[in-house]
């Protein structure tokens, strides 16, 4: 089954055909023609997604999903949680927008936080999605290489190192991506 994944993000592309099973194939927007960057101008992870997968699903007419993932911290009440990847600016750079969380984290004793992804399958017209969290807590320094994001700063429950220490493989046994992408896959295979 050939599905279009409506992202210009390659480590999300990597991570996603890490997990899915082989009689699934993912066409990314490159592969499929498409440059555009998709708009995410709404306040939850569901309407971003919505809108991403309807943009490329009305352009191409083919079965497609789309994913928003946000950092909610609990200490800062959920932030950046949907403003996640322009927490410090337009730019979407990495390393300010973790440098801007540790400093918002100095002090404050606790420190748990859970990355939420929200899917929005388009198939034959019709919208469905899927969730996953995966909880842990925020360090005070970086660790590690990989990964991208706010993987360096990220240790997941049951972990005793950052996502950004963690190849796909391993990140994948606790991620919120991986979790959403189970439930998709159980939904396309009925
Ligand atoms: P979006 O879903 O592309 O809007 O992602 C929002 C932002 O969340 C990204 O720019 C990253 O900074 C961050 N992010 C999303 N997924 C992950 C992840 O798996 N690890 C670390 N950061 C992530």
């Amino acid at each position: 089954m050939k599905i279009i994944f409506a992202t210009n993000n390659q480590h999300k592309v990597n991570e996603i055909r890490a997990v899915l099973p082989s009689h699934f194939e993912i066409i990314t927007l490159k592969e499929a023609g498409i440059d555009i960057d998709i708009p995410e101008p709404h306040d939850t992870l569901e309407a971003n997604a919505e809108e991403k997968a309807t943009t490329i699903y009305h352009l191409t007419s083919i079965d497609c999903f789309s994913e928003d993932t946000g950092l909610e911290v609990d200490a800062l009440n959920g932030e950046p949680g949907v403003h996640s990847a322009r927490y410090a600016g337009e730019e979407k750079s990495f390393q300010k927008n973790i440098k801007k969380l540790l400093l918002n984290l100095e002090g404050k004793e606790n420190r748990t936080a859970h990355f939420r992804t929200v899917i929005c399958l388009i198939t034959e017209g019709e919208l469905n999605f899927f969730e996953g969290v995966c909880k842990g807590h925020i360090i005070e320094g970086q660790k590690g290489m990989k990964g991208f994001g706010y993987d360096p700063v990220f240790i997941p429950d049951g972990a005793d190192k950052t996502f950004a220490e963690m190849g796909i493989e391993e990140k994948s046994r606790y991620s919120h991506r991986r979790k959403a992408v189970d439930k998709l896959v159980e939904f396309l295979n009925q």
